[in-house]
Parts: structure tokens; sequence; C-alpha cells
């Protein structure tokens, strides 16, 4: 029998990551032959959780051959996933965000409204009765951590906290400690391009007719991201162009204060004023206690739009 190839979403965050390589983990300790993959680029978050452990980035996937098995973790929206998604056979989705997909043939779905993917792999770890090592415990709380900011975000659930609370003490890691040093490696964007920046965490929706990219970008100083501005925004628009799309958002998170300053452009820039009651003032405004794009952002533009 061929490999399983097990993924998360492009442009891959820490759950995407660590999510594929611990499902593999248990998978393969379940007798199942698969392989951790990638969709994209590793982010600076994620290094810091990869060095920290000693271990190695799953494997770059550049395509999926057709007729080829896959399970699906952090996602299950085709706009995220492989290309040639409707030609493959997805044995599996593990996942937290809404229901994306439809599949002519019945398939394993695993969806919980929790605020990490890593929180379902946990009781899947205790459901199947399979040890977590130190390793295990260490990618699991590390996707928990920035999912969840540090257990602040409005998506975490009393799930992530417990799990969070057992895993930490498997791994003999302090949580508070860790998590804000993972989360600040993580905001570190020295070194990016504003092409980079700009595509690091962005999603594609379509906010009940409106087209709209939701990127967010996590940072310790607003103002700090605020001095490229300028050339934020002239990325911004190459990609409306580019892509048609009627709205570009894009959320600089405080992870220590939890609010988001947002740029917003395109010409349904105007939603982002009336979901926020706020004023954009040269495109921008501050969101106060806005920290989730899927509790806070998504549902509430959906709503106005
Ligand atoms: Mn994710
Ligand atoms: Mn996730």
């Amino acid at each position: 029998m061929s490999k399983v190839y097990i993924f998360g979403h492009k442009s891959p965050d820490t759950d995407s990551i660590t999510s594929s390589l611990v499902l593999a983990n248990l998978e393969t300790k379940l007798g199942k032959e698969v392989e951790a993959c990638r969709l994209g680029k590793i982010n600076k978050e994620t290094e810091y959780v990869l060095n920290y452990l000693g271990i190695e980035a799953p494997r770059l996937l550049e395509s999926v051959e057709d007729g080829a098995e896959v399970i699906l973790v952090d996602h299950a929206n085709p706009k995220e996933s492989i290309d040639n998604l409707d030609n493959v056979k997805i044995l599996k989705v593990i996942d937290h965000h809404p229901v994306k997909i439809n599949t002519a043939y019945p398939l394993y779905y695993r969806a919980e409204p929790v605020g990490c993917t890593e929180t379902i792999l946990y009781k899947m770890y205790k459901e199947n009765g399979v040890e977590i090592d130190k390793t295990i415990a260490t990618l699991m709380l590390s996707a928990i951590i920035s999912d969840t900011l540090l257990f602040k975000s409005p998506t975490c659930t009393d799930e992530d906290r417990e799990a969070g609370k057992e895993l930490a003490k498997i791994a003999g890691i302090d949580a508070n400690t860790y998590g804000l040093e993972m989360l600040k490696a993580g905001t570190n964007l020295a070194g990016f391009s504003v092409q980079e920046i700009l595509s690091l965490d962005a999603k594609e929706f379509d906010l009940n007719g409106v087209k709209a990219v939701i990127n967010q970008v996590n940072t310790a100083s607003i103002e700090d991201v605020m001095q490229i501005k300028a050339d934020l925004e002239a990325g911004m628009q190459t990609i409306i162009e580019e892509k048609s799309l009627d709205l570009f958002m894009l959320l600089i998170t405080d992870i220590v204060n939890s609010n988001s300053q947002t740029i917003a452009l395109g010409k349904r820039a105007d939603l982002v004023e009336k979901s926020y009651d706020v004023k954009l003032e040269n495109n921008t405004a501050l969101l106060k206690g806005i920290v989730s794009r899927k509790k806070q952002v998504v549902p509430i533009l959906t709503e106005n739009a």
C-alpha cells in the first residue's frame, strides 16, 4: 500500500506544522504508513519550536499525484489546500474550522469547536491509549499557545486549557514563559520582504459575496510594524489588483495587550468601519480587544456584508 500524506494549510502556522507531525506519530504508532508534510515555508514562530526541540520540519510538498491518499489537518477549505484536492482521496480530516468541503465518497471527518487542532489530537492519543512523550507534548502545547495566543483568545475553550495544563506537565515546561518567548520569536518580521509579510498568514474568504483576503501578523509592538505602513499598502494594492479583491484587511495583532491595528484597502474597506463602528483614518484603525480572525473578524464581516 502506498504512503498517506498528512498536511495542514498553505501559509502554514504552528498548528498546521505540528499537527501533521503529531498525527503522523499517532498514525505510525497505530501501524499506518504515513508521512508528515507541509504546503509552505516555515514561519519564525514554528522555527523557534522546531529548534527548541531539535527536530526537522516536515517535507515541503510541491504537489501530490492524482489518486494519492491524504489526511488534512487544521483545514478543510479547498482554497487553503493542495491545488488538485478534487483528484486525491481524502481519508481523514481533523480540524477546528467551519466545514467547507464536499466529497462524493465517505471519509473520517472530525471537527470540534476548540481553539486548536492539537486539542483534538490530544484527545485522540487518549482515546487510542497511546502515550504522549515529551517531544509530542511540546509540539502540541506550542500549537495550542499559538492558536489561542497563550489561552487569551476568545477561541480558547476549557478543553484547550485542560490539554495545555496536562501537556505542559508532560513537557516539563512553564507554559507562560515558554509561550511568550515562542510568540515573540514569531513576531520578528526582520528579514521578511513586504510580500512575505503579506502572505505569512493570508487567507481568502468569500464574505457574503465580498471577495476578501484577511491577513494577520502578530507583534509585540504595533508601532514597529506601522513604520512600514506605506510599503504594506503598496503590496496590498498589488494583491488586490492581481486577485480582483473587494477587500484586503491586514490585522496587526498586539499579542501582549490583545488589540489589533487594522489596515484595510479595497472598494469594500467600508465593511471594516461598519463592522466595528470605527473610522478608518489613512486606511487604518485600532480594533480594541480584537485578536481572533476566526471568531471576531470573519463572522462579523460576513454578517455586515
Ligand atoms: Mn492554522
Ligand atoms: Mn489551528
